[in-house]
């Protein structure tokens, strides 16, 4: 747990009270300030309440006496609309932050060479943070990883020399962290995305700049365009290297087929690790997750003078990827059974057809949303059969249809995993896939992508004759 001592005397409103504004509660009142905490739902302030949490209406409290609004991330700050105490805080002339400003502050305050990794991106932020923490702890280092994955950064141990802090950040967190200065910071890439809350392709991409341009070494992936021109302007600012998936790059990290190297401004190379046969870090995109990774650790024990040998193949082999994400759950006989349920649009549920591109048992749908599957059509000759659940059968069916993709209408997961397990079981293939990728929102069915991709996993541990997965 932090305490925010540089808060401490200050009165401080708190609106959003989930995980992280409990976590915010907390340690800006052991930090010694006073706080005035609220939340639009009743439940989550009762919750809250229980917890002991001080409540105060901010709807009617004097704000004067505010020096800040700390805003959960999830509360709109300026799109579509900026959140009601976004406005009274803005009336009354206070700053406007999240917990990981809460955290810079302190680490600015308290030990300003403690070593900060600081991961965004439009996707590929979760698997990377767990990639290098992962790294970082196989080479026997002390981590604390946290921000949008996991704990709440400010339930997490404070800064420390011999403690590194792997944060990842929302852009919803980067726009409320404007003292944000990690010691490495990692922009995976920059693509549409949340641009209702962003208003602007412009501003979504300047929100993600500026957790490169605060840090003191910049590791940037430049496979798109926006992250190559945000790269170009870094450089001018400081030390700052590049990743590519695409190209061979000198000075930078880049693939020599399915290697991690790290090539020096003279072309002279190092070979890190092999991606070859890890289940965990399957397709191109997660070999640009697998190249931030290599190169945030390197950067950060370079810049840190800690080159200790890493056992980088050792690392990256026995990672073992997260939950929902192409998540392998075991094999029955020469059947291999993927959990997907993270891919809640159709451009997720495209990596996982390029990461299996053939004898593919599919199983999709749920809630749909706008575009459906129409832009997957070049990875339709790679599956075998596709069953539909959820409310999207009927469009889905459609698309089906005229990609020539034999499918039939499951209805519901269990029912769909039990046909596309005998299917597959009975398949000629070497190696058939039952995925579950559904290219929709689960919330006709299931709660969220955690409970339907925890269901399928269920479903499958309980199929006769399953070897499943041991995760070490
Ligand atoms: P995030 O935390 O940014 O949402 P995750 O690591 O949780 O990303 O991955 C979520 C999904 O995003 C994956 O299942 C995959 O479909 C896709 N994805 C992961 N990494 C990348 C990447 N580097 N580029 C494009 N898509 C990716």
């Amino acid at each position: 747990m932090i305490r925010a001592t540089t808060f401490a005397g200050k009165s401080v409103a708190v609106f959003g009270l989930a995980a992280s504004g409990n976590a915010t509660v907390r340690a800006l009142l052991d930090g010694g300030a006073q706080v005035a905490a609220w939340d639009d739902s009743e439940a989550g302030r009762e919750a809250a309440a229980k917890a002991g949490i001080p409540l105060v209406d901010l709807q009617s409290a004097d704000w004067s006496r505010f020096s800040s609004l700390v805003l959960a991330p999830g509360v709109p700050l300026t799109h579509p609309e900026p959140h009601w105490t976004v406005k009274k805080a803005k009336a009354a002339g206070i700053e406007i932050i999240g917990d990981i400003e809460i955290f810079s502050r302190e680490r600015a305050a308290q030990c300003p060479d403690a070593p900060f990794i600081a991961i965004t991106g439009t996707n590929g932020k979760s698997t990377t943070t767990a990639l290098v923490a992962h790294i970082l702890r196989h080479a026997g280092f002390h981590v604390q990883m946290g921000g949008n994955i996991g704990r709440a950064v400010l339930t997490l141990e404070p800064p420390a020399r011999d403690t590194f802090h792997v944060v990842e950040m929302s852009s919803f967190q980067i726009d409320l962290t404007p003292s944000l200065q990690p010691s490495i910071g990692v922009l995976l890439n920059v693509t549409p995305d949340h641009l209702d809350r962003h208003g602007t392709m412009e501003n979504y991409a300047a929100i993600k700049e500026r957790l490169v341009r605060g840090s003191i070494v910049a590791c940037v992936g430049i496979d798109d365009d926006y992250s190559r021109a945000i790269l170009k302007r870094r450089i001018a600012q400081g030390a700052a290297c590049a990743f590519s998936v695409e190209r061979k790059l000198a000075p930078g990290y880049s693939l020599d087929g399915d290697t991690l190297v790290c090539a020096n401004r003279d072309g002279l190379a190092v070979k890190l690790a092999s991606l070859r046969g890890i289940g965990s870090l399957r397709g191109a995109h997660n070999a640009q997750n697998a190249l931030a990774a290599v190169a945030a650790v390197r950067e950060c024990l370079n810049l840190y003078g800690r080159s200790s040998e890493i056992d980088w193949q050792g690392a990256v082999t026995s990672f073992p990827g997260l939950a929902h994400r192409c998540e392998e759950i075991g094999r029955r006989g020469k059947v291999l059974f993927i959990n997907d349920s993270k891919a809640t649009n159709a451009e997720s549920t495209e990596k996982a057809l390029q990461s299996f591109p053939r004898d593919v048992h599919w199983i999709l749908g749920g809630k749909p949303k706008d575009g459906g599957i129409a832009a997957l059509a070049p990875y339709f000759k790679g599956i075998a059969r596709a069953y539909l659940i959820g409310e999207a059968s009927d469009a889905f069916a459609e698309t089906l249809s005229l990609g020539h993709v034999p499918f039939v209408r499951s209805g519901t997961l269990d029912k769909a995993l039990a046909q596309a397990a005998q299917d597959a079981g009975e398949s000629t293939a070497s190696e058939p896939v039952v995925l579950l990728s559904p290219a929709c929102a689960s919330y006709d069915q299931f709660k969220n992508f955690e409970v339907r991709g925890d269901a399928f996993r269920a479903l499958v541990a309980a199929l006769p004759g399953m070897a499943l997965k041991v995760v070490s």
